[in-house]
């Protein structure tokens, strides 16, 4: 008998006879005599509803009521999955968040779990119930209700995973497993048995919204067996694993990830003196807007461009405090982009082979793709260019890593 965590996303849990299709899976894994403990997350679509409801009373709403609205999405879910289950005769009972006590920091709409009071969901096990979970939510230790950003259910899955020590957990999601690339963008993307957590979280933090990333961190750090599957279809899914070695005959690019959600700031003409870079990022940062990637270019006359990239929601509030600094610092210009996107590659095979990177700009040059920016890890590449490219730079890359699924085998 196994201890298993199931979550299951907005689009599986979309509609009531969804939620019961769900309910008829989780039977039959208690049927099986597994213990099962199931996290769910808003139906689709909802949260975006509940999001631009509060937009409608002011742009920035007040993150702490955001939370407090946001987390009812979920609070709907686990109630009707709960009665799904009880109408066809599995016992079961739901709690939010808080009820379970997921006692997260106090970071409204992007709070961090810091613990999970697992004593009243083992109760309910012994009791012989499925216990659903609401995802996505905890709450502080000012009692306040707490949200975990965007794709957070992920998270409460294999945090709960962690806590309960169980088994397994399963994400149960609208494809069957992690691809090389988003299976709607690239028809030839191939499901991946294996990926590293390592290269998981890679593809997580580079925008593949797959998992998000501090589900794959956490499955890292308490090493929580986590596997991705389709809700409605059967088969392997794919395992997040620690096994390396395995992974060594894979090819040297494991998969493409993309992001459209960044825009590119640029201050030009700054005087080239030390500390430069500080006074710039310095004030972006106490704004609290975090700065991914970052270019200066040293220019002839003494004065230098400096470029970097922010979230798109930070862009506006971004581009007013880059104005003021190029204000006092004398610059000459400032230039905002948000038509860009980031591609990036992504693969541990990268540590033993040379020529990656220019195997990349090689495939986009073909294309006539012009890179703006460039930044490299360890285990991966990524480039930023004009977002109208996005997706044929995409495809040019599946292609040239040798990823494309042979003819007929792609969805
Ligand atoms: P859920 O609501 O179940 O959490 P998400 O929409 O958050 O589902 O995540 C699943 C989606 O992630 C897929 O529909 C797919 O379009 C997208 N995706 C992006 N990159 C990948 C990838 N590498 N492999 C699989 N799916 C991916
Ligand atoms: N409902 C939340 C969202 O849409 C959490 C999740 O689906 O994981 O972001
Ligand atoms: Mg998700």
């Amino acid at each position: 008998m196994a201890l298993i965590v199931q979550k299951f996303g907005g689009t599986s849990v979309g509609s009531v006879d969804r939620i019961e299709q769900v309910a008829a899976k989780v039977k039959k894994f208690r049927d099986n005599g597994d213990d099962i403990v199931v996290v769910v997350s808003a139906m689709s679509g909802e949260t975006n509803r509940l999001i631009d409801l509060a937009k409608q009373i002011s742009e920035q709403p007040v993150a702490r009521e955001l939370d407090v609205m946001v987390s009812t999405g979920e609070q709907v879910t686990i109630a009707l999955l709960a009665m799904a289950l009880i109408k066809i005769g599995v016992p079961a009972v739901s709690y939010t968040g808080s009820q379970v006590r997921i006692l997260t920091d106090s970071a409204h709409t992007k709070a961090r779990i810091l613990q999970i009071d697992s004593q009243q969901i083992h109760k309910e096990l012994k009791a012989g119930r499925v216990v659903v979970v609401a995802g996505f939510q905890g709450v502080d230790e000012a009692g306040n209700i707490t949200t975990l950003g965007r794709g957070g259910s992920d998270t409460t899955g294999v945090a709960l995973a962690a806590a309960l020590k169980a088994d397994e957990c399963q994400i149960y999601t609208d494809v069957d497993g992690v691809y090389t690339t988003d299976p709607r963008v690239v028809a030839k993307a191939q499901r991946l048995d294996k990926i590293t957590f390592e290269e998981m979280l890679e593809m997580a933090s580079l925008g593949s919204k797959v998992l998000q990333i501090r589900a794959v961190e956490f499955a890292g750090k308490y090493s929580v067996p986590l596997r991705v599957l389709h809700s409605f279809q059967e088969g392997p899914g794919t395992l997040i694993t620690l096994d390396e070695e395995e992974s060594m005959e894979q090819p040297i690019i494991s998969g493409i990830a993309f992001n459209r959600d960044e825009a590119k700031l640029t201050i030009r003409g700054v005087p080239d003196t030390p500390g430069v870079a500080f006074k710039i990022l310095g004030p972006i940062s106490s704004a609290n807007v975090e700065v991914d990637m970052i270019v200066q270019n040293v220019a002839h006359d003494n004065t230098t461009d400096f470029t970097f990239t922010v979230h798109r929601n930070d862009y506006h509030n971004a581009l007013q405090v880059l104005e003021g600094i190029a204000r006092d610092m004398g610059a000459r210009e400032v230039i905002g982009d948000v038509d860009i996107a980031k591609v990036s590659i992504v693969g541990v095979g990268m540590r033993s082979h040379a020529g990656v990177a220019s195997r990349m700009f090689e495939a986009l040059a073909k294309e006539n793709i012009n890179i703006q920016m460039i930044s490299t890890s360890e285990i991966k590449v990524s480039v930023v260019i004009e977002e109208k490219y996005l997706e044929l730079a995409v495809r040019a890359l599946h292609t040239a890593f040798e990823l494309d699924a042979p003819a007929g085998k792609g969805e």
